[in-house]
């Protein structure tokens, strides 16, 4: 017998679906018209039905066999190349508990009914979540992609893309394993490296190699950096992208230092300043798969190192500028507004000095002028200064 006996209805109900799963890019999957009947496949077109079924059987039986072993989760692995599919490339990496999974695979479509899977959960093909329910390969015809037996890894790296791949958040010690991983990256060759260098060595002042790479290790090193991961849907390679939080003006317009590597593989792809806007572009969930930014977690220890004694006396000048009705307050109500979400984390000395500043605005500027962001301003100052005042009342009554 060619495959055990659960698997021949799966073959019968495969026929008269047809193929199910259709993506542009699922290279791989075979097409054919409505209900046809076994006589009017090609042999081609049988052979890889036979296979996607065996593959199923195969992961039936290591289903069983890991049951048997005792094994309590399983990872889905797909083979990565030019030729991968989205479903696969999303799948992989992710992580089921077993009996659950051996449960869900009795009433799992055969193959793929990727509509109805799609629905139930999110159109997680771009925004995924992290609550999935199991599915198991073979996603489509002619599907490489497999489960293997889950253990936990030793290397925090492989624990970060662990959590990543199941869209669960990291953690500081996996944000910086990839960042240690990402400091071990060269271009992928000399010729790239000089290529780009040549692009962007008078943008960012430098004009060697080293130099250049130089400028891509300081940015990894900076603690205010900003940082995301996702699946490129230009060449569906898992990226890191990285940029400064340092504003430099070229020709006229705001850029960051920004770099981009493969975590599959393992290279630096570019460096150069760019535009905010462009940077987001490559985090777009509507674009790319699997956008999970890393620095919301990671930005909330960088701006409480921020809120130091420069920030505060750059605030301590808004009274100069609103004295002079100089554009610049804008950018201290900003930071003002910044400081009350930091406001537990900032050392008592600076505190004292941001509450006489506001104390000086309220006295003598709260109602210059009115907008939206110098009335949240006011507000935000105002709120404070009753918060402290209920404060200092507490003190004097223990
Ligand atoms: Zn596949």
């Amino acid at each position: 017998m060619l495959f055990p006996d659960d698997v021949y209805p799966l073959f019968d109900k495969g026929l008269q679906h047809g193929v199910v799963y259709r993506s542009p890019s699922c290279r791989l999957s075979l097409f054919w018209g409505d209900s046809p009947g076994r006589g009017d496949l090609r042999d081609d077109q049988i052979e890889s039905y036979a296979n996607t079924v065996s593959a199923r059987a195969a992961t039936t039986e290591r289903l069983s066999e890991y049951q048997n072993r005792g094994v309590q989760l399983v990872k889905v692995v797909a083979y990565i190349d030019e030729a991968t599919t989205d479903i696969c490339r999303m799948m992989n990496g992710r992580i089921f508990e077993l009996a659950p999974a051996a449960q869900s695979l009795m009433s799992q479509d055969p193959l793929v009914n990727s509509e109805s899977f799609w629905k139930a959960n999110h159109h997680f093909s771009q925004t995924p979540t992290s609550n999935m329910k199991p599915w198991l390969p073979p996603y489509h015809y002619n599907c490489r992609t497999r489960i293997v037996p889950y253990r936990q890894p030793a290397n925090p790296y492989d624990a970060a893309l662990d959590r990543y791949h199941n869209l669960i958040n990291l953690q500081n010690n996996h944000i910086e394993a990839i960042v240690n991983q990402a400091m071990n990256f060269d271009f992928a060759s000399r010729d790239k490296l000089f290529k780009h260098l040549a692009k962007h060595r008078s943008d960012l002042k430098v004009s060697t190699q080293v130099e250049y790479m130089a400028k891509v290790s300081t940015l990894l090193k900076n603690p205010l950096k900003q940082m995301g991961l996702a699946i490129s849907a230009r060449d569906r390679t898992l990226n890191l992208y990285v940029w400064g939080p340092r504003v430099k003006v070229l020709d006229g317009v705001q850029k960051h230092d920004f770099a981009v590597f493969s975590l599959d593989k393992k290279c630096l792809k570019t460096f150069y300043p760019k535009e905010i806007k462009y940077i987001m572009n490559n985090l777009d969930p509507k674009v790319h798969g699997k956008v999970m930014m890393l620095t919301d977690q990671k930005i909330s220890k960088g701006v409480t190192m921020a809120v130091g004694e420069h920030c505060v006396k750059c605030y301590e000048y808004i009274i100069d500028y609103f004295e002079h009705d100089d554009t610049t307050d804008e950018q201290e109500m900003f930071s003002r507004l910044r400081f009350e979400k930091e406001w537990d984390s900032i050392p008592e000395d600076l505190k004292q000095r941001i509450l006489a500043v506001d104390k000086i605005v309220l006295e003598r500027y709260a109602d210059w002028f009115d907008y939206n962001v110098f009335n949240e301003y006011i507000k935000t100052i105002r709120h404070r200064q009753k918060l402290e005042a209920a404060k200092e009342m507490r003190h004097l009554d223990a």
